[in-house]
């Protein structure tokens, strides 16, 4: 096992976390603010993404600082899963910067499934605008009237009727569906056919959100926030008809591309996660130690230095896993390395949710404000125990493996 940082890496995350220094961390503060005075609630149709969110993103593109997500080393900045950590971690740090770089859930996720499994018309129609930021994008799986973690529960359809494809059924926690610039989104759905085993019966489908038969009927608060512009949305589908083209990768792939899709996108948080939960210790001792009560600085009472050691060893622990996950999958591609990407997925918004958690408590009652950005971080936690399966059921993949590998197939 080797962990070791290419130059390239190293240069890249030198990079990103100066440009977050310089050009983020200044006005991260005011960017949320005007989001919050510009908010009205659940209604989406007025959201608006502040001006100067596309002027940072043009001059990350124009240094390169983009797209470093994707190993292509000519659509994207060709970094193994291994060298891409320490970079996605520093833009963890802040809650605006992934998508200054292109880099944020749901779109490189999309982008990637677009990549690895996209035909020529489908990757210049929808990779391309993607992968220069212009518009943005959704993926919509869960279901709100079937239990989604079991995704084989799923109810909505895609049904192949001659040159076209049909769809119907509602989704709900479609993350980023409420962004003005989204345009596309990827509808897993049931495609019957009793000729094929289980794991056939899917497939993923291109639609454009203009699409008749498409609707938002709301949006989900996360603790009562609707993380404007970005959007939880509720979206129904009534005989949406698009060309079969829209497949991707043809009828019945949907189960194959979604272990492909969720496999280094899960790791993509993770690594976020910790980039987090280091900006949450650093709030915490400062803060600890700037405040003082009882005569003392706030950190040297009761067990808080204990707590600070105690978050320092579970980042260490969870970045440690992060990259043996990431490495793992470098070597021997993602439906090899299950465990290792349960495993983090499991650990890391675990972690963050603790030491979020910890540096609240230091923080008083200013640690429930937005004054931090810790409120965010806890709440970016707290989903990430749920979006993209929930830690049960990642534990139950750890141990089905283990079985396994014991005889046991039950
Ligand atoms: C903020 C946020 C953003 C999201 N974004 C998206 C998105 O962009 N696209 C999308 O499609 N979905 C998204 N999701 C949905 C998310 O993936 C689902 O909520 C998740 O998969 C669980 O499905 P469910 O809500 O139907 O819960 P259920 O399937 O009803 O499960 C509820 C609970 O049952 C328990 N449980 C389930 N299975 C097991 C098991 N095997 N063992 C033990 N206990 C178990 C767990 O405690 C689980 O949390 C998002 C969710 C959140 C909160």
């Amino acid at each position: 096992m080797d962990f070791e940082q290419s130059a390239k890496s190293r240069d890249y995350t030198k990079r990103v976390r100066q440009f977050i220094k310089e050009h983020i961390a200044p006005i991260e503060k005011q960017h949320w603010d005007e989001i919050h005075e510009q908010r009205h609630g659940g209604d989406w149709k007025s959201w608006r993404i502040p001006d100067h969110v596309e002027k940072l993103k043009a001059m990350a593109k124009a240094q390169g600082l983009w797209n470093l997500f994707l190993p292509d080393p000519e659509l994207g900045a060709g970094l193994s899963v291994l060298d891409y950590a320490p970079i996605a971690e520093e833009t963890g740090r802040s809650l605006m910067a992934p998508e200054i770089f292109n880099c944020n859930a749901p779109d490189t996720g999309n982008m990637e499934v677009l990549w690895k499994y996209g035909n020529a018309a489908q990757k210049e129609q929808w990779l391309k605008p993607l992968l220069a930021g212009e518009i943005r994008s959704v993926f919509f799986m869960t279901e709100p009237d079937v239990a989604s973690s079991d995704a084989t529960n799923m109810r909505a359809t895609a049904i192949i009727e001659g040159d076209e494809i049909v769809l119907n059924g509602k989704k709900w926690w479609s993350s980023g569906v409420g962004d003005p610039r989204c345009k596309i989104g990827i509808f897993m759905a049931l495609t019957p056919n009793e000729q094929l085993g289980r794991h056939s019966q899917h497939s993923m489908v291109l639609v454009p959100m203009d699409t008749p038969g498409v609707s938002i009927e709301r949006m989900l608060p996360v603790f009562g926030d609707y993380d404007e512009p970005h959007g939880h949305g509720e979206v129904h589908f009534k005989n949406v008809r698009l060309p079969l083209g829209n497949v991707i990768a043809g009828p019945g792939r949907g189960f194959e591309i979604a272990q492909g899709r969720l496999g280094p996108g899960r790791i993509h948080h993770c690594m976020r996660c910790l980039g987090a939960a280091e900006q949450g210790l650093d709030l915490a001792i400062a803060r600890g130690m700037a405040r003082t009560a009882f005569g003392k600085p706030l950190l040297n009472l009761g067990g808080n230095r204990e707590r600070i050691a105690d978050a320092r060893i579970a980042i260490d622990q969870a970045r440690l896993l992060t990259l043996y996950a990431a490495w793992k999958i470098d070597k021997v591609g993602p439906l090899q390395a299950m465990t290792e990407i349960s495993a983090i997925k499991v650990v890391a918004p675990n972690v963050l949710q603790s030491v979020t958690d910890m540096a609240m408590q230091i923080h008083g009652g200013a640690g429930m404000s937005r004054d931090t950005p810790l409120s965010g971080f806890f709440a970016q936690a707290r989903s990430l125990r749920l979006a993209d399966g929930p830690d049960e059921v990642h534990k139950g993949v750890i141990a089905r493996i283990e079985l396994a590998k014991r005889g046991y197939s039950k």
